[in-house]
Order: C-alpha cells, then sequence, then structure tokens
C-alpha cells in the first residue's frame, strides 16, 4: 500500500511522520510546489521578517530526520490534476498511489489591478524574504488588512524601527476574529507602540509611478503614501490544481468526518474542509495543520478516526502573545485576571463557554481550556 502526500509543509510532513511512528513501512512520497524542505509558516511574520532567525530555522525538521523518514521528497514540482489516484505535476511527472492526501494550503489574496514592484504578500518562505529585503530604513510601509497577519506584520515591522501604517475595513484590529473588546486591546497596543491605525475605511486600490507603488487609495478618498505595501487580505485554499478531478471543492477540499474526501483520498491542514456533525468547518491554523494530519495518518491505516478537535490558534505582537481555545463569539467575559496586564476571558454562547482566550496567560488559559467541549 503505497501513500502520496501533497503538499510538503506541516500537515504533509506529519501525516508521513505519523504514518512511520504507526509502523507504515510501505513507500511514501511527499510532493511540494517549493523548493524548500519543509518549513515552518508561523515565524515568517515574527522572528524570520525581524531578522532573529534564519531559513535554517524555520525548518520544520533537521535534514538527518527527513533521512530517517525514509520518504521520497519530489519538491520544486507543483501538481497540476488529479485524475483518480493520479497526481500530474508541471515538469509531467505522474505519481499513482493507494492513497492521495491533500495537503496543499492556501494561495493568499492580491489586490486587483496590474503588478506593481513593492507590493508584497506573505505566505511562503521566498515572499517573507523579499518583504524582509524591501524594509530598508526610512522606507514608509502600508499594510492592507486588519486581520492577524496583517496585524502580526504590523507589529513586527514597528519593531523594525520603520514607519508603518495599517489600514482595514473593521472598527477594531481582528474584530471578526476576537470581537470589539480584544480588538480594542490590540489596537492600544500597536498605537501605543507607534503603528498608525487607519481602521473602518475599506482600501480602494494602490497607486503607483513608474512600475512602483507609490500609495494605497482608500474609499473615502484619502491616499497613503508607501514605499512597500503588504497585501494581507487572506488566502483561499490551493485547489485549483483539482479541478476535473471529480472531487468537491467549495471552500476547501470537501470530506467526511473522516478527513475522507473520496475513497483513498483525504485532506488536512488549511485546505480541508470536513464534517463536523451538521456543518463544515475549515480551520487556518498551525495545531489543525498537526492534528488533522494525525488523523488522516491513523483513517489511512483503517483506524476511522472521526475529526474533533477544540480549534486553537496562537498570535505574537509586539510583546503580546494571545492563545484562542475554541470558538470566539460576541459574548465575551473577563474569567481571571486584569484587563491591560494579563487575563483570560471566556467567550459564551446562549450561556456556554465557547471559546477561551489568554492574553499572556498561557498557564491560565490552559487550565480555563477545559470547559470547552470538542467541535
Ligand atoms: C506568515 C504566517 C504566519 C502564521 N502564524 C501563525 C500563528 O502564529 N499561529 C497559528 O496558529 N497559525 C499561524 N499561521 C498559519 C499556519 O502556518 C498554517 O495554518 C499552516 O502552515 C497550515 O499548514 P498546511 O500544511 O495545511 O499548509 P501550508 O503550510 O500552506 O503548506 C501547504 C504546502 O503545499 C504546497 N503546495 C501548494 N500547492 C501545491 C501544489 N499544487 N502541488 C504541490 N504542493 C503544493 C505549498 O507550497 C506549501 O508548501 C501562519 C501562517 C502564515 C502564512
Amino acid at each position: 500500500m503505497s501513500v502520496l502526500v501533497v503538499g510538503a509543509s506541516a500537515a504533509g510532513l506529519t501525516t508521513a511522520e505519523a504514518l512511520r511512528r504507526k509502523g507504515f513501512r510501505d513507500p511514501i512520497t511527499v510532493l511540494g510546489a517549493e523548493y524548500h524542505r519543509p518549513y515552518d509558516r508561523p515565524p515568517l511574520s515574527k522572528q524570520f521578517l525581524l531578522g532573529d532567525w534564519d531559513e535554517t530555522r524555520t525548518r520544520l525538521r533537521p535534514d538527518t530526520m527527513l533521512t530517517a523518514l525514509d520518504a521520497e521528497f519530489v519538491l520544486g514540482d507543483p501538481a497540476v490534476a488529479l485524475d483518480g489516484h493520479t497526481v500530474h505535476t508541471t515538469s509531467g511527472r505522474s505519481l499513482t498511489a493507494d492513497h492521495v492526501v491533500i495537503a496543499t494550503g492556501l494561495t493568499p489574496r492580491r489586490l486587483p489591478g496590474p503588478d506593481l514592484e513593492g507590493v508584497h504578500v506573505l505566505r511562503t518562505l521566498d515572499d517573507a524574504a523579499a518583504l524582509r529585503r524591501s524594509l530598508t530604513p526610512e522606507v514608509q510601509v502600508v499594510v492592507v488588512g486588519d486581520g492577524v497577519l496583517g496585524a502580526e506584520i504590523a507589529a513586527t515591522v514597528c519593531k523594525l524601527g520603520l514607519s508603518v501604517t495599517l489600514a482595514g475595513p473593521q472598527a477594531a484590529l481582528m474584530e471578526a476574529q476576537l470581537g470589539a473588546v480584544v480588538g480594542g486591546l490590540l489596537g492600544e497596543l500597536h498605537t501605543a507602540a507607534g503603528v498608525e491605525l487607519r481602521l473602518g475605511v475599506a482600501v480602494d486600490g494602490l497607486t503607483g509611478v513608474g512600475g512602483r507603488v507609490s500609495g494605497v487609495r482608500l474609499a473615502n478618498g484619502d491616499l497613503l503614501p508607501a514605499d512597500v505595501v503588504v497585501v494581507a487580505l487572506g488566502a483561499a485554499p490551493a485547489t485549483g490544481w483539482l479541478e476535473g478531478s471529480g472531487l468537491t471543492v467549495e471552500n476547501g477540499v470537501v470530506c467526511d468526518e473522516y478527513c475522507r474526501a473520496a475513497d483513498g483520498v483525504y485532506a488536512a491542514g488549511d485546505v480541508a474542509r470536513w464534517r463536523a456533525e451538521d456543518r463544515l468547518v475549515r480551520l487556518e491554523n498551525r495545531t489543525n495543520a498537526t492534528e488533522q494530519a494525525l488523523c488522516v495518518a491513523a483513517n489511512i491505516l483503517g483506524e476511522r478516526q472521526p475529526y474533533r478537535p477544540i480549534p486553537y490558534f496562537w498570535t505574537d505582537q509586539f510583546s503580546t502573545r494571545l492563545q484562542v481555545h475554541g470558538r470566539p463569539s460576541a459574548d465575551l467575559t473577563i474569567a481571571e485576571g486584569n484587563i491591560g496586564e494579563r487575563f483570560v476571558a471566556h467567550y459564551r454562547d446562549a450561556g456556554r463557554i465557547v471559546g477561551v482566550l489568554g492574553w499572556n496567560a498561557p498557564k491560565q488559559t490552559r487550565a480555563h481550556r477545559q470547559h470547552l467541549v470538542r467541535t
């Protein structure tokens, strides 16, 4: 029995490792679009962008561990089509296996309009390296996007001592994700450090001179001058290569509760949208990539494990770490500690605790997680 994993990153590598740990000795191939050996993405907007970590430090495993895995890594050759259990690649390879695991993650959204020099997105190591190179002294940076990635990038650019403005349509940073109270606190953190926030107004487009970006135009007519623009408007599941595969692809690869998209075809990580009771769920976070891959490996080996995680993500902005377990709602109460320092908050839905947020309080947050039930 052979396994082909498409996507050589967090979910893909974990699937291969979990199979080996469980005693699977048959061939495993890991196909990746990028030339890099598997690396981790969370440091890209933090330690790597700041210059504290180099490329080697972002690697998920040292070479010795990759060799010991005894899997064939085919890197720098994106999949272009899936036909049954056969994957076709850009270079013309055809790879067939008894089980195919789709772990291709996301592709960042861009602003419409012509390509302009100085405009960046941040998803890959190459994206991060290009952005880091552009952050030279005196540049004026505008981050477009008020979600978690935009907020992290603005914080890092500010820590580098550069002038940075963050623009987005929400009234508060990460408001849709964490609510107005936490969004307001994050805003205070950013403003105190020197980030200029232009919230509550959508971005209309970019302006350029001679093929280089010169500014960001807001819907109210204001123009934010910029030498470097980072577009952090979210990302879409990387499923273009699955067109014509016969799989159901709707905002991700639609799977059953066992993360199975078709007979012998599974999906894991950011790209997977699986059935959790009466709804379909897709999560974009690092912990899910690992946990879902572990579940997929178990199910390939016939264990029939339904995937029922308690969602979790963290974000680091300036010296604050936010940790979020479960599902934030609009109803937030402080459960422990004090706002402005370290605290734990509960999110409720119909009186039941559905989410726990920790603000610089890792130990306490873990303790409160017990209030949550699985998806
Ligand atoms: C800058 C950044 C910071 C983040 N910070 C945090 C954080 O602080 N906390 C947190 O919880 N989460 C964070 N995340 C999210 C986390 O990194 C992702 O949830 C996680 O990487 C998902 O893993 P994955 O393996 O599903 O997808 P990915 O890591 O995106 O990997 C998918 C892989 O598939 C490859 N691929 C794509 N298309 C093809 C194809 N056609 N053929 C072959 N290979 C293909 C890609 O090149 C990529 O290597 C961050 C993400 C980014 C980008």
